[in-house]
């Protein structure tokens, strides 16, 4: 991340903030807090367009609690995020700078108890962090009330509009009075967003950071191409080789969500899941055990993951590709965060290939093709040496993997009975073709998955053998555990709706 050369107290923060903000180790602003800042400070309506982790919250979070007057008893900042969990990451953001203060910040978030937030308001806090729903919600009741609100930021605002909040978040933008300040942030504007800047602004400013460099250059963009089929099996390999401190995994389809959890954690992977749908309680175990680290994965939908700011994540991995460029903006900018090296990986059919190629245009990035092989991470060119060294043609899928097995090379063994995970549809289709997952007791790609994904931890290091009988029984028995469900290739409107809550698809359907 560059810092910019200036202070806080350069951009007019006041003394007390900046003293608090070093104690936080926070003393040159990020580019984003360095441009902003002293634009929303002169009051002016402004749209924030800058990448995922680079320091947007305290980039509003400043001038927010500097105009916040402790000793009014009325809401003067509303703050609307689209998830829980980002809400509630915006929170703390706060509470780190208002000790001793006296401003209060209260979060007014779907799913938790709203009597306890009707209490709450009852301490009158200054400034509000919510869902747009619960806000609604609460307004309605005369809980909450809008005639003090000064300033409304609409943090992931993109995502906030989409997901139906739209409507909601109107009735907010109505409710306030005309002299209001509305700040729009999100990593991604598209043309959407463009009409509400029309519609809510007046003459807003813009500010854009690197826009041409939408996700962090310290992250390393790749993808492996695997059956629909093998995909758990082939992140199971990607867990073993890169063993990542801590990394995301997305999927597409909510409802794919527990199943999936339960499955990878048979297949001996130490994961949580994070759903839209789940108790609150239970997604802020989920979500605790994944920063305590206790998880080395967590599984989670776009939406249940927009925004959230966990710094130990080394590794984003879409088991299914993000639906647009901007889809990928996000999930990766889940790692890489504030300078760190981040590692993003796309799991991708071969008919999803392509879509790595249209995102690399989009963003203007290298999406690196890598192939997995004993536990090496091998690019093309390494992948044609090894074959040329060989001086064979592809290694067959009944070749033994012994036979094959490069000296040095790590424990992990060939899905395909010595296929090369993420060989390129042509050369798959020669490798480990349907013929020979069929014969009876060959190591074809379907056996090799199942009997990698079958076996205990304990079980996959024994060896072949082991892993062979694995794999009959789970043949026998049909699809392994760890299977992923076979999918007709989706239609553009399939596609679209692809991972959105159920909800959302029902209405995509009626228009
Ligand atoms: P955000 O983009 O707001 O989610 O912030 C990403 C991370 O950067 C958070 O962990 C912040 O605490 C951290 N951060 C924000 N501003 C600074 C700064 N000026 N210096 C160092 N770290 C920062």
């Amino acid at each position: 991340m560059n810092k910019v050369g200036s202070d806080f107290a350069a951009l007019h923060i006041e003394p007390g903030y900046v003293a608090r903000l070093k104690e936080l180790g926070m003393e040159t602003p990020t580019p984003v807090q360095a441009e902003a800042i002293p634009v929303i400070l002169e009051g002016k309506d402004t749209v924030v367009q800058s990448q995922t982790g680079s320091g947007k919250t305290l980039a509003y979070a400043l001038p927010l609690l500097q105009a916040a007057d402790p000793a009014q008893k009325h809401v003067q900042a509303m703050v609307l995020a689209p998830t829980r969990e980002l809400g509630m990451q915006i929170v703390r953001t706060f509470q780190s700078l208002t000790d001793g203060t006296g401003i209060r910040v209260q979060q007014l978030i779907g799913g938790a108890s709203i009597q306890r937030q009707i209490e709450a308001l009852k301490k009158k806090p200054h400034i509000v962090v919510g869902t747009p729903g619960r806000i609604l919600e609460l307004l309605k009741l005369r809980k909450l009330s809008l005639h003090g609100v000064r300033q409304l930021v609409v943090d992931e605002v993109d995502q906030v509009l989409e997901l139906g909040g739209l409507k909601e978040t109107e009735t907010i933008l109505r409710g306030l009075r005309r002299d209001k300040q509305v700040l729009f942030f999100s990593a991604t504007i598209p043309p959407r967003i463009m009409e509400a800047v029309e519609r809510w602004m007046q003459d807003p400013a813009f500010v854009r950071i690197n826009p041409a460099e939408r996700t962090s250059p310290t992250i390393e963009h790749y993808y492996v191409v695997s059956e629909e089929r093998d995909k758990l099996d082939t992140l199971r390999r990607l867990v073993r080789t890169y063993n990542p401190k801590a990394a995301i995994v997305f999927i597409g389809d909510t409802e794919d969500i527990g199943e999936t959890v339960a499955k990878l954690r048979f297949i001996g992977l130490s994961v949580e899941g994070l759903y839209g749908d789940a108790f609150k309680l239970d997604r802020v175990q989920a979500m605790q055990r994944f920063r305590d680290g206790k998880v080395q994965l967590l599984l989670a939908t776009d939406v249940a993951a927009r925004g959230l700011d966990l710094p130990n994540v080394t590794h984003v991995i879409h088991l299914d590709p993000a639906t647009d460029a901007d889809a990928y903006v996000h999930r990766t900018g889940r790692t890489g965060r504030m300078g760190r090296r981040g590692t993003a990986f796309s799991i991708v059919t071969p008919k999803e290939e392509f879509i790595m190629d249209k995102f690399s245009k989009a963003l203007g990035i290298r999406i690196e093709r890598r192939t997995l092989y004993y536990g090496k991470v091998l690019s093309p060119e390494e992948e044609e040496q090894l074959r040329r060294g060989r001086g064979k043609k592809p290694v067959k899928a009944s070749a033994s993997a012994s036979a094959v097995r490069p000296p040095g090379a790590g424990l992990e063994r060939p899905a395909a009975g010595g296929a090369l995970a993420g060989t390129r549809a042509p050369q798959a289709g020669a490798l480990a073709g349907p013929s020979t997952a069929a014969r009876p007791g060959s190591a074809g790609p379907a056996a090799g998955r199942r009997s990698a994904a079958g076996g205990s931890p304990a079980t996959r290091q024994q060896g072949s053998a082991a892993g062979s009988r694995v794999a009959r029984k789970q043949s026998a028995a049909g699809s392994g555990p760890a299977s992923r469900k076979q999918r007709k290739p989706l239609t553009p409107e399939e596609r679209k709706n692809k991972g959105a809550p159920r909800w959302l698809k029902a209405k995509r359907e009626q228009t």
